[in-house]
């Protein structure tokens, strides 16, 4: 990335004083990895917000935005421009309605509602991060995602220039896959209609689904969670080299999604690291950091599991986790 000039650093300072430089991320994402920020802003209001991203490109200064940094791999140079962390919090629920700011922690808007009785967000509850990164990035697990549970969104279109309110089908939600992804926008917040049952089975509900991921997924590792999308198919042709060498489940077969983890865990790769960073023994799609780990092990590591599953069944994996100042 291009450096940022003094004058352009120190005329942003100046008006958002607020502002760190050089500010290491490695403290700012789940895998503890990335340089520093050339500038780095934490921003609690939406008019805020907007000013810094109209002021950023007036003067020429690349932005991205963070919420939780759970899903981020940030480069070893860092980011020569102004990472905005998004810090709005603010949650409310009237009768069936869950309104939430992007930057409340998604697993805390799972067990709000469920405390107020509330079904159908239990799922959450084990997703890191914040609901804006949960937006961008639909995300889900445990058979929900967001595009279930939103009922509209409220955001700053960046190219625009306007604050726009999104129904569901305007949020253009797929698998890991939204028009935030496509369409630079700053997610504020959104609401969630969700259905009134009964608050024991919704608690026990969100207790089942962390004993689950306690089972399942690395504890206490430093990740970014699943590196991967899972392998979503339409024609079974896609699969005739797997088919060919390994017995896919029929529960697979069935949904037409083959998990990127049992991929490459038939592989052998549990375990295989590169430096410091290593898929897990536990969860084939998680690459953990062992402590002190680089994003150019990351990347490596990523390009060797990636060539593998390709030569190995013919099949390209895709990135899940999101890749900032490369
Ligand atoms: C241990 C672990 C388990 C995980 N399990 C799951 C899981 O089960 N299911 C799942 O889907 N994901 C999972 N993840 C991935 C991650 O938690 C989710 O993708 C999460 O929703 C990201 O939120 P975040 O706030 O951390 O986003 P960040 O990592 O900060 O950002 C991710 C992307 O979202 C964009 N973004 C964030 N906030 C905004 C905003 N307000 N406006 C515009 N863009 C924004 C960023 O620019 C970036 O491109 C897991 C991660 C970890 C570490």
């Amino acid at each position: 990335m291009q450096k940022l000039s003094d004058e352009q650093v120190a005329t942003f300072v100046a008006a958002y004083p607020a502002a760190k430089q050089n500010e290491l991320l490695l403290s700012h994402t789940f895998l503890k990895i990335g340089g520093p920020a050339r500038l780095y802003i934490v921003v609690q209001d939406a008019d805020i917000y907007v000013s810094i991203i109209e002021f950023a490109k007036k003067i020429s200064i690349p932005f991205y935005i963070i919420g939780g940094g759970s899903n981020i791999l940030v480069s070893d140079t860092g980011y020569e421009g102004v990472i905005i962390q998004m810090n709005m919090r603010g949650s409310k629920i009237e009768e069936t309605v869950v309104s939430a700011c992007a930057g409340d922690f998604t697993g805390l808007i799972a067990r709000l509602s469920a405390d107020a009785g509330l079904i159908g967000f239990e799922w959450g509850v084990g997703v890191p991060g914040t609901i804006g990164g949960a937006i961008y990035g639909n995300a889900g697990c445990f058979g929900g995602e967001m595009k279930d549970a939103v009922a509209s969104v409220c955001a700053y279109d960046i190219l625009k220039e306007k604050k726009v309110t999104y129904s569901n089908g305007e949020c253009m939600f797929g698998y890991r896959d939204s028009r935030f992804k496509h369409e630079p926008h700053i997610i504020f917040g959104m609401t969630m209609v969700l259905e009134r049952g009964n608050i024991f089975l919704a608690k026990k509900k969100i207790e089942d689904i962390m004993s689950k991921r306690k089972d399942t997924q690395p504890q206490g590792a430093f990740s970014a969670g699943c590196l991967f999308k899972n392998f979503e198919y339409k024609n079974t042709d896609a699969l005739s080299i797997l088919q060919r060498d390994v017995e896919v489940p029929s529960e697979l077969l069935k949904v037409k999604k083959i998990p990127a983890g049992w991929l490459i865990d038939t592989l052998g790769l549990k375990g295989y690291a590169i430096g410091r960073a290593q898929v897990s023994s536990v969860h084939g799609n998680f690459l953990v950091n062992l402590g002190g780990a680089r994003a150019q092990d990351v990347l490596a590591l990523s390009s060797y599991v990636k060539m593998k599953v390709r030569d190995a069944y013919g099949i390209l994996l895709e990135d899940e986790v999101q890749y900032v100042g490369f």
